[in-house]
Order: C-alpha cells, then structure tokens, then sequence
C-alpha cells in the first residue's frame, strides 16, 4: 500500500461484518476516507467497492489485529489519521468460571485487548501528527458488570475499558481524545453465531422475545455522533442499549 497523506482517513479494524462494517459506512457518508481492515479480505474488498461505487473514498487492508508485525507493517502506510475505531473482537463460549476454556479466555484477550493495543500503538504516532486524532475503543457493557456464563468475554471487555481510561489519562495535553462505547445487546450476524461455534439455535436464543436489540447501525449511528463532535469535546464513555434491556441481567423477552 502507498503511503497516504490526507488528514481525515478513518480506519475501522473488524469492518468485515457487524458494528464494524456499519460504522466504515457512517464515517464515509460523514466524510472520512476510510480504511476498512479485517480477516475476510473478501468481504472488506466487496464493502469498499460498494462505498466507492457510492461516490465515497474507501479502501480496503486485510489485517490479523492479533499478528504485531502485520499490524506494524500497516501502520507505516500512514503519516496523519483523524480516527482510529477499534472494534475488531467478541466472544467465545458462554461458560461458567468452573468449565471455561482457557484457550477460549486467551483468545479472546489476544483480539479483544492485545488487538486494541497493537492497533493503538501502531497508528498513536500518526494520530499525534494529524493535530486532531480520535481512538474509539468498542468495549461493552460486558467491560462495566459482570453476569453468568460471561466470563472470559468480560474479563477481557473490563481490560479493554481499562486500556481506554489509562490511555486517556496517559496522553492527557496531546491532540488525542479516546473515547469508549459501550454497547449492550446488539443483534450482529457475526457476534452471537461465532461465540456458540457456528450453533445458530443457541445464537437465536440469545435474542429471543426481545422486541428491538439494537442494531450494529444504532451503535454506528452513535460512534459516528461521538466521533464528529468538535474537536475539544471527548465523549469518555457512552453506553448504549437497546430499551428492553435494563441491565446486562434484567432483558424484557416477549416469549
Ligand atoms: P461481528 O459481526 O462478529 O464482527 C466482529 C468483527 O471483528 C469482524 O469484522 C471480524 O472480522 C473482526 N475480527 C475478529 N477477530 C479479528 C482479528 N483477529 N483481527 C481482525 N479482525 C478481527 O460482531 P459485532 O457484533 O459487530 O462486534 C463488533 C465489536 O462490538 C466486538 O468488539 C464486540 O465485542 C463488540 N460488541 C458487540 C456486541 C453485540 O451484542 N453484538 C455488544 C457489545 C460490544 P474477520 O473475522 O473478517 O477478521
């Protein structure tokens, strides 16, 4: 890849599918040129045609958040970026403390918390340079309570919410805001269906009698929002979810 100098590039880590996808299509109708990077270099090629056909300036990267190297490699691309989302990540299993995979717990902190961390390292120096750069961190209400069977996926979304309120206070002075969003139950394709292994009987449970989860659009809508406003207002945190859900423990099912 070229190096590419515009100022306003946001690139969206996880834009193959979900929040990630929707949020690569908002920060292009606000503007931005986005850089859209995930595994499936497929579905990431299909989805930046689509907003270039639009009339959007869109490119695609494939990128393992997970690989340093790879991630390094990436970073040098770019001298200035305006934003950076990191939503690459998710859940496996739904397990309790006493039969939980540790295999499962350690992949999900290698995406949901080293990813972040390879990605935000890499591209700080650039985000510096723009004058006005923007780390999103897509967290959870998993990051902020805990529940049963959530596990590995909370530990690793409470260590996500703690790499954003470190960073934010580590880089206090420079023109760098982070900001948190932290959604409750959205109805992804990708989210539910790859946490219960591909078992889609399980994944539809997880929805089941709930009149609207929110959709990766309304979380999109949202970073979109949180991401364009002035430059010296920092959304720290916002947390999201859709109206039948009171708490990560109390959802109201139609059943
Ligand atoms: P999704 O549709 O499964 O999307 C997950 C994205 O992460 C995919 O684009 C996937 O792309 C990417 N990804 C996973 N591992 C990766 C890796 N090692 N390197 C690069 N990309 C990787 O799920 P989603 O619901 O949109 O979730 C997006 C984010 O929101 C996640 O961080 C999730 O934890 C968070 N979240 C979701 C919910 C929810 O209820 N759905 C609620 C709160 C927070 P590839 O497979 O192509 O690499």
């Amino acid at each position: 890849m070229t190096a590419v100098a515009a100022t306003r590039i946001a690139i969206v880590t996880g834009a193959s599918s979900g929040i990630g996808a929707a949020t690569a299509r908002g920060l292009a109708a606000a503007g931005y040129r986005v850089v859209l990077t995930a595994r499936r270099k497929d579905r990431i090629e299909a989805l930046a045609a689509e907003l270039t056909d639009a009339g959007h300036d869109a490119l695609a990267y494939a990128l393992d958040v997970t690989d340093r190297e790879a991630v390094d490699t990436f970073a040098t691309a770019f001298k200035k970026i305006a934003v950076l989302v990191n939503n690459a990540g998710g859940a496996l299993g739904a397990d309790s403390i006493a039969t939980g995979d540790p295999a499962d717990w350690r992949q999900m902190y290698e995406t949901n918390v080293i990813g972040t961390l390879n990605v935000t390292q890499a591209l700080l120096p650039a985000l510096t340079a723009s004058g006005d750069g923007t780390v999103v961190v897509l967290s959870s209400t998993a990051g902020h309570g805990t529940y049963e069977g959530g596990g590995g996926y909370v530990a690793a979304k409470h260590a996500e919410h703690v790499l954003a309120e470190t960073l934010r206070l580590e880089i206090v002075g420079t023109p760098v805001r982070v900001i948190e969003i932290a959604p409750g139950m959205v109805k992804t394709d990708g989210f539910a269906l790859n946490r219960f292994g591909g078992d889609a009987d399980k994944a539809a449970k997880v929805y089941a009698g709930v009149a609207e989860p929110l959709t990766a659009d309304d979380v999109a809508d949202t970073i979109t929002w949180a991401v364009t406003r002035p430059p010296h207002v920092n959304i720290d945190l916002l947390v999201v979810r859709p109206r039948a859900q009171a708490s990560n423990t109390k959802v109201h099912r139609e059943l």
